[in-house]
């Protein structure tokens, strides 16, 4: 990564920015939020399909107890909260894209480029990947190697590729549920199968997921997957074991398995940055990484003392949007402030 050079991108095939920030867990949103009180714009990347991380995936309903001054709060409330604050930013979210590769460009930038093409450059870098990208869990299923990526997918990148296609969707969650509701207006055919009656998802989905089962809009199947029918990457038909009916085939042109997610490094492995126990040593002035110009911020980062907890990201954020800052305006001198006498800032912020 570092030492490797790539050219500029063509005059307008880039996205320019002051900072990118990979990651749109808590702490990159916090982030996003420290580097506009400083005036610093900011793109935030993310490979799941929406904001918040560890709190909006593993734990959205659970309370939070050690957020400063709050009593209590979800996953799902404080990733909302965090969303409002830091809106007046206008920061860009590239969600369902995977950040793939960093390189240094002829012009001194940094370069993020994802597994969606899309390619962002920015003198600073913010690493806020916390425990790695979420990827989904591959479903134990006798054969889904020979289908995957061309007719069995794991996740929705683009919602338009399934308009008019039969499709079985495998899964209890709330992904298995927000993608039968999302796509059942564009679909030809939704059929969703669980294994068990109870649903993992929120109340509310489940609740619109049965009521278009009960007005004929989508089949439910409480059955177990066996098998897939197909060839050459294209699936037929899903077989599928019922506990009275036995097996049977449900015809489809589409699988969509949702089994859940996995947190795995993925490719910041390869960033070329100094590693320590699978995450990255940072100083502790600015939380700048071995590389000048990208920083490294929650659980991602390593030092010592470091605790993996939301709070002490949101601190690390403040000293990386000053580190940062000196990349973003070389010229310029910081004058800190306070947000209580920062006329500008509460114009921008509060609208006063
Ligand atoms: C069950 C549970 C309960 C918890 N309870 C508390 C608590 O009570 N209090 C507390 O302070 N902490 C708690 N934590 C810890 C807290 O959730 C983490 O400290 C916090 O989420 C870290 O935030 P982050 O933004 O650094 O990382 P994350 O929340 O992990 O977000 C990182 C984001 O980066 C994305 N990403 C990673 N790599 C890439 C890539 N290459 N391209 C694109 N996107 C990428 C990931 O998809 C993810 O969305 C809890 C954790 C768990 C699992």
């Amino acid at each position: 990564m570092a030492e490797q050079l790539v050219e500029s991108a063509a005059p307008g095939g880039a996205h320019q920015t002051d900072v990118i920030i990979i990651g749109a867990g808590p702490v990159g949103l916090f982030a996003v939020f420290e580097l506009g009180l400083l005036g610093v714009k900011a793109h935030v990347v993310d490979i799941l399909d929406k904001p918040g991380g560890q709190c909006a995936e593993l734990y959205p309903e659970k309370p939070i107890l050690d957020i400063p001054a709050i009593k209590s709060i979800s996953g799902a409330d404080l990733t909302r909260q965090l969303i409002e604050q830091i809106e007046p930013f206008g920061a860009e979210f590239h969600l369902n894209e995977m950040a793939i590769s960093l390189d240094k460009t002829g012009n001194g930038k940094w370069r993020v480029q994802t597994d969606m093409e899309t390619v962002i450059e920015a003198p600073a870098i913010c690493i806020a990947a916390g425990g790695g990208s979420f990827q989904p869990k591959k479903p134990p299923i006798p054969g889904v190697d020979d289908y995957q990526g061309q007719s069995v997918f794991y996740a929705v990148r683009k919602r338009d590729m399934f308009k008019g296609k039969n499709i079985i969707i495998a899964g209890g969650g709330d992904s298995a549920l927000d993608w039968t509701l999302n796509l059942q207006p564009i679909a030809k055919k939704i059929t969703l199968i669980h294994r068990r009656p109870d649903f993992r998802g929120a109340p509310d989905s489940v609740e619109k997921m049965q009521a278009l089962v009960s007005a004929g809009k989508i089949d439910l199947h409480i059955a177990q997957i066996k098998g897939l029918k197909g060839a050459d990457g294209q699936i037929t038909a899903v077989s599928v074991e019922h506990k009275e009916d036995g097996e049977y085939d449900l015809p489809c042109e589409n699988l969509l398995a949702f089994f859940g997610l996995t947190m795995k490094l993925g490719p910041i492995a390869d960033f070329g940055l100094n590693l320590t126990e699978n995450r990255i040593a940072v100083d502790t002035e600015k939380f700048e990484t071995s590389e000048p110009g990208i920083f490294c911020i929650g659980d991602m980062a390593f030092y010592p003392g470091k605790l993996k907890l939301i709070l002490s990201g949101f601190h690390e954020s403040a000293l990386m949007s000053h580190g940062a800052f000196h990349y973003v305006f070389p010229d310029k001198k910081l004058k800190f402030q306070h947000t209580t006498s920062a006329k500008g800032l509460q114009a921008q912020v509060v609208g006063e």
